[in-house]
């Protein structure tokens, strides 16, 4: 089997300005695919340093990953580096040019705008090499074998190195490997990253082909699980009994497999019957609406929504009964049912979501504690509300929020 080795390039790293998060996306990713990754190594912007970290490298790996110092501020730096290190020149390559520039064109359409010399410089990659064209960004990466060591170079900014190496450099380890990778992956909303790893390390760790592996990210946990096999076909089948077990274990927490979000869950559900939903939100301040927004095709579902954030609005848009908001307050289950049914009511909606809650950073004067939010979905036959505990910032306690509510709206 492979071993990979990743080197990242970067003095800001070693300053401690930034922590090395592209190692740890590239590892989660290496790790689903069955490549082994037994050394992280982070230079900073230094050849030398650089060149004598690949010589190592290459001695003790079969699959080297470069992050970073591709950019036009760094002279090419890696590039040139790992080019000399496997005895490659640097070529002109027209078609990454006419990419950047393509590139340039979308980000700066009033013109006048022009890619500089130092950008016609990430045009020039090791000779022999498959570029990988960078959709989220400028700089090209790319990938080459020589000596049986085949490198990999991605980008730095997080945002251009986790897409790319997913749609850039699996398909080309992929020819690596004999046969296909396949993945599927099931996202959980509901329950803690540590309570998943906890329920699955058994089978984790038992587990060579597929390989299972959690990502957490707001609230939610992504199970992937990945194949390698002959074809698709015997890749499906290895995942296939994989997938029904964590079915079967997680139930209704699983909201969908190889699906974008909770929210677009939803509007498919909404779609096929046809039905509408609105909003009333209070600590979340527009962010269903915008998230559902979001969503290509939201107009078929989402009739409108309201930004109660006082209780005013509250009681005159929304109809809140003023006793309610006097006698239990803004955050209260009574508040967050009548939210959701006058929202109902008042924007014509077969269904509606409402939150209200402490987002933080401080209690309100009630004495809720931050990251108490009361979620409500109403519809024809009730309302059910539901109370959550989210911990975090208030970021991250309205995220958390808006995905409850679209929660509620898919169950
Ligand atoms: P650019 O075209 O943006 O210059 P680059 O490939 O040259 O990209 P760097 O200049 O090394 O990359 O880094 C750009 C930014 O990306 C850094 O300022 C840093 O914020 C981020 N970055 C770089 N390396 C890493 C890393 N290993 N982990 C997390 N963030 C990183
Ligand atoms: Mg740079």
């Amino acid at each position: 089997s492979h071993t990979a080795e990743l080197i990242a390039v970067g003095t800001e790293l070693l300053l401690g300005n930034i922590a090395n998060t592209d190692a740890q996306t590239l590892s989660k990713e290496l790790s689903a695919l069955g490549i082994n990754v037994f050394y992280h190594t982070v230079v900073g912007d230094n050849p030398d340093r650089l060149r004598q970290a690949v010589d190592i490298a290459k001695g003790r790996a079969d699959i080297l990953i470069t992050t970073g110092g591709l950019g036009p501020t760094c002279d090419d730096l890696t590039k040139n580096v790992l080019a000399e290190a496997f005895g490659k020149k640097l070529v002109y390559n027209p078609e990454a040019a006419q990419r950047m520039e393509a590139y340039f064109q979308k980000l700066h359409p009033e013109a006048g705008q022009k890619m500089t010399e130092n950008n016609y410089q990430q045009a020039y990659l090791p000779e022999g090499c498959t570029p990988f064209q960078n959709d989220w960004g400028t700089a090209p990466g790319c990938g080459f074998e020589a000596g049986g060591v085949h490198v990999v170079m991605l980008p730095g900014p997080p945002s251009e190195c986790g897409p790319m190496f997913r749609a850039r450099a699996v398909p080309y380890l992929r020819d690596l490997t004999d046969g296909v990778i396949a993945s599927r992956s099931l996202r959980i909303f509901g329950m803690g990253e540590s309570a998943v790893e906890h329920q699955l390390r058994e089978q984790m760790n038992s587990l060579q082909n597929p390989t299972l592996a959690p990502y957490a990210k707001e609230g939610e946990v992504e199970l992937r699980i990945t194949a390698k096999a002959e074809d698709d076909h015997a890749a499906q089948a290895l995942i296939a009994p994989v997938e029904r077990e964590l079915r079967e274990r997680f139930g209704p927490l699983i909201y969908g497999a190889d699906v974008p979000s909770l929210e677009s869950v939803c509007l498919s559900l909404l779609r096929e019957q046809g039905l509408t939903l609105s909003a009333a939100e209070s600590c979340t301040g527009g962010l269903i609406a915008k998230r559902f927004t979001d969503l290509s095709g939201a107009s078929a579902a989402f009739r409108g929504g309201v930004v109660s954030y006082t209780n005013e609005v509250k009681h005159c848009v929304l109809g809140v009964p003023q006793d309610l908001l006097d006698q239990y307050g803004a955050v209260s289950e009574p508040v967050a049912r009548a939210m959701a049914e006058g929202a109902r009511r008042a924007l014509g909606a077969d269904l509606a979501v409402s939150a209200t809650g402490v987002a933080g950073p401080d209690a309100d004067d009630r004495g809720n504690p931050v990251g108490l939010v009361y979620v409500a979905l109403a519809w024809e036959g009730g309302v059910h509300v539901r109370a959550i505990h989210a911990a975090g910032p208030r970021e991250r306690v309205r995220t958390v929020a808006a995905s409850h509510a679209f929660d509620l709206v898919r169950r």
